[in-house]
């Protein structure tokens, strides 16, 4: 005899990337940024007045929601604020989501959204990359074909790396009748000679919705913030209906404000990462390794003949270096491996010159 619903207990919960308490390790693992938040962060919490902490929130975060909006010459209601991004995956969830309803989902890709999908009894339909990580070119008419009610393509990709042009994802917005989710938790570190702007395809295509969040580009991934971006049609239910009604806490609202406001700092940032990201890309290249161009904070290092890479990881690990392994047929062959510091950067070369077994 058990309480628990069936579909939650055929289910297996989320894998989270290893969170050591030992500060000594290199922590390549999570997709964390390796630089430190905007300083009027610090200014802001050191002037906290403890008595806003008796008060409720603003419970739509209407602040931040204009700042934001005016950024992207959004009307406000045309975004919402989440408790980091995955609270914006489970909102959509939970909003469009009949049980066995679809949801499209890429091979490889971020897990959590077949996790959050299996919560809401719904079926997972798999859009299949190519061995170099190409969306296949007829991916709109098979999601219509498998009725796909929401299709979500992560840009730039995790685990991958990969940034789809404005055609793939213009094409995908266009080809299904279903709404189209862009997590774009990494945009920030696209470089901005190839970026398109997405928020200029909301007003076109009613079925997007964009998700970012402050935890990557931001240096923020502890403060739990994220947003969704879309036509007011599909974001007032979750703004009035679906939503916890305090959903984000007060000093994080305005925390954010924060660094959304200190733009100089923010460039800076996303800069640095880049630049770390193109030397230790090449880097890794010289040692053997594959590695696709990748527009977002982290590499996918690839074994060349696709051997698998576990004893790699145990290596590093015992030098007490993270990075993330996916032990699945697609990723075997694959480290996924967080741009540090320059110094990180470097201690983690020189240890895996010495363990890869290329
Ligand atoms: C990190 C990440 C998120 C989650 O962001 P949070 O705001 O920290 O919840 C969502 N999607 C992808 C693809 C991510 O990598």
């Amino acid at each position: 005899m058990t309480f628990v619903r069936p579909h939650i207990q055929r289910m297996e919960g989320y894998t989270y990337g290893e969170q050591p308490s030992d500060r000594t390790i290199i922590k390549l693992n999570t997709n964390e940024n390796p630089y430190p938040p905007s300083p009027s962060i610090k200014q802001f919490l050191d002037g906290l007045d403890l008595a806003t902490l008796r008060l409720y929130p603003d419970p739509t975060a209407s602040t931040l929601r204009s700042l934001i909006s005016e950024h992207y010459g959004l009307n406000p209601d045309q975004v919402v604020i989440t408790n980091g991004a995955d609270e914006g995956i489970r909102l959509v969830m939970t909003t469009f989501l009949e049980q066995s309803d679809v949801v499209a989902v890429t091979e490889p890709g971020y897990t959590l959204y077949e996790v959050v999908a299996k919560i809401h009894n719904a079926r997972i339909h798999r859009t299949v990359l190519s061995t170099d990580w190409q969306l296949p070119a007829n991916s709109a008419r098979d999601w219509d074909e498998h009725k796909v009610k929401v299709g979500v393509i992560v840009n730039p990709h995790a685990p991958t790396g990969r940034y789809f042009d404005e055609n793939e994802i213009r094409k995908l917005a266009e080809g299904h009748k279903g709404i189209l989710l862009l997590d774009e938790a990494y945009i920030d570190f696209v470089d901005p000679a190839v970026a398109f702007d997405s928020t200029q395809l909301l007003a076109e295509f009613p079925n997007v919705l964009i998700l970012r969040t402050f935890s990557k580009g931001y240096s923020l991934a502890g403060l739990r913030l994220g947003y969704l971006m879309g036509a007011i049609e599909l974001l007032d239910p979750i703004l009035f209906k679906t939503r916890d009604s305090y959903n984000v806490d007060a000093i994080a609202q305005g925390l954010a404000q924060c660094a959304f406001r200190d733009k100089p700092h923010h460039r800076q940032n996303v800069e640095r990462v880049r630049n770390e990201r193109t030397r230790l890309t090449n880097a890794a290249r010289q040692l053997g390794y594959r590695v696709p161009d990748s527009e977002t904070n982290f590499i996918l290092l690839e074994h060349p003949s696709h051997q698998s890479v576990a004893d790699t990881v145990k290596c590093l690990r015992d030098h007490k270096i993270l990075v993330r392994y996916f032990n699945t047929p697609t990723l075997q062959h694959c480290l996924r491996v967080t741009i540090g510091t320059a110094e990180q950067n470097n201690i983690f070369l020189k240890t895996l010159s010495k363990v890869s077994v290329i």
